[in-house]
């Protein structure tokens, strides 16, 4: 396969990589060679240098499809020959109003509304002021506090940190947090639940913790509790069997919203449109971004319930409801590829194609068991991950040496401190994940 090239007197300063080692990157060709992405297709990128990575990720968890789906790249294309950009304030199109009606389709019961942003961080940031606002209007504006969970990832806006509970990605902008944040514990705990498959059966006492929070603080203080119903970014950290069903009982006892963060897990990764219908909870606000357009065009969004779309909307008419929005709200190319990508989901039947691949997955990573060096594996529908003993006591070392040593056997993986995770598309064969999973036996091996 043709690829683009990359020019040797190409200078990589000026451009500041995200999330990423950049003084590592940069200093030494050897360690980027691999690693400059010139093409894709389905589940397979390739490098400037022609060489074939297995995206053992889905991009980032959000091309589930793989990459370059035709009919997404014709829905795109079409859309470009017709109308650009939207403007959309006080303006809509069709398109957009059917995608919000197709969104509230599958997801659970009451869900009947949808508000569109470009991200993962701007859907969580307008939930939380959804939440803040929703109180307010019902004669509650002194509920303003959140509580997120520990090792939850919500993105990179101050509101998404703050109820995150990663530290490196709090700990720098520490002055910034929004007050007034709580954390449940988290529910990682090698010495308990180790080699889990799927859901562990330890820790939904750790649920409880919430009551003494409230009790604490008082419930009327508590405007909504914010959890990823699976942590993906901290390395499929998957919820003790019973915690999602326990979290929702106490929200709803003490009149608290409970809003899942589904950037991750909506839209085909749990075999669902949504993880509250894999685990039959349902929350009161959903966020979403990733899947909902297979990464195709940034989007993301947040459903709500019609009683809380409702309580807005019992306000002073001649008022915007909820002074908020973003420019590229409903972006008309976004909407275009997320109307391609429902239909795919459907038409491909991707559902049941996740359900039965969850099963190959399991087996997969789990029969790494006994493997030296590895301390976890976890498994959640088609996300998976392996937890690796740091290397000379540094955290990170031995995964950054197992992601290269997988990109030298043509995989990518993703790591996260010594977390090796896995989010294959959808579309991958039980054969691929096969070998993926070999790659990975022999990158842990490789890495000593
Ligand atoms: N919430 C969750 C649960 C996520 O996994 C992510 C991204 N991995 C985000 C929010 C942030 O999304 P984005 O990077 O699109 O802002």
């Amino acid at each position: 396969m043709a690829v683009s090239e990359l020019d040797p007197n190409q200078s990589l300063d000026a451009y500041w990589m995200p999330f990423s080692h950049n003084r590592y990157f940069k200093q030494d060709a050897a360690h980027r060679s691999n690693r400059m992405l010139a093409k894709a297709e389905g589940s397979y990128y390739w490098t400037t240098e022609g060489n074939r990575l297995y995206d053992a990720l889905s991009g980032l968890w959000c091309c589930g499809l793989g990459h370059r789906h035709p009919r997404l790249v014709e829905a795109v294309k079409r859309q470009l020959d017709v109308l650009d950009y939207a403007t959309a304030f006080q303006m809509g199109t069709p398109a957009v109003f059917h995608l919000a009606e197709r969104i509230a389709e599958q997801a659970p019961a009451g869900f009947e509304h949808v508000f569109f942003c470009n991200s993962g961080s701007e859907a969580v940031d307008t939930a939380l002021k959804m939440a803040l606002a929703y109180h307010r209007a019902r004669g509650e504006a002194h509920r303003t506090r959140f509580i997120g969970r520990e090792k939850g990832y919500h993105g990179v806006g101050f509101g998404g940190i703050s109820v995150g509970g990663m530290v490196a990605n709090r700990k720098m902008f520490a002055a910034g947090m929004l007050q007034g944040v709580d954390h449940l514990p988290h529910t990682h705990n090698l010495k308990e639940m180790a080699f889990s498959r799927g859901e562990p059966q330890w820790g939904l006492h750790l649920v409880e913790e919430l009551e003494r929070l409230v009790a604490l603080h008082d419930a009327s203080t508590i405007a909504a509790v914010i959890v990823e119903p699976m942590q993906g970014s901290a390395g499929v950290i998957v919820p003790p069997a019973g915690y999602l069903k326990r979290l929702r009982e106490i929200c709803s006892k003490h009149g608290i919203l409970l809003i899942f963060d589904e950037v991750i897990t909506a839209f085909g990764r749990m075999g669902k449109p949504f993880a509250a219908q894999h685990y039959g909870v349902s929350p009161d606000l959903i966020t979403f971004a990733k899947g909902v357009n297979n990464g195709l065009v940034p989007m993301g969004g947040v459903l709500a319930t019609r009683n809380m779309y409702d309580t807005f909307m019992a306000g002073p008419a001649h008022l915007v409801e909820f002074f908020h929005g973003y420019t590229y709200s409903g972006h008309a190319l976004a909407v275009a590829a997320a109307h391609a990508t429902l239909d795919v989901l459907a038409d491909e039947q991707i559902y049941p194609r996740v359900e039965s691949l969850a099963g190959v997955l399991e087996e997969c990573v789990h029969s790494l068991k006994g493997e030296a060096n590895i301390v976890d594996i976890r498994n959640c529908q088609l996300a998976a991950a392996v937890e690796l003993a740091p290397l000379d006591g540094k955290p990170g070392l031995r995964a950054l040496r197992v992601f290269e040593e997988a990109l030298k056997r043509g995989v990518l993986f993703r790591f996260t401190g010594d977390i090796i995770a896995m989010g294959p598309t959808f579309i991958s064969s039980p054969d691929e994940l096969a070998q993926m999973t070999d790659v990975l036996r022999q990158s842990i091996h490789a890495a000593g």
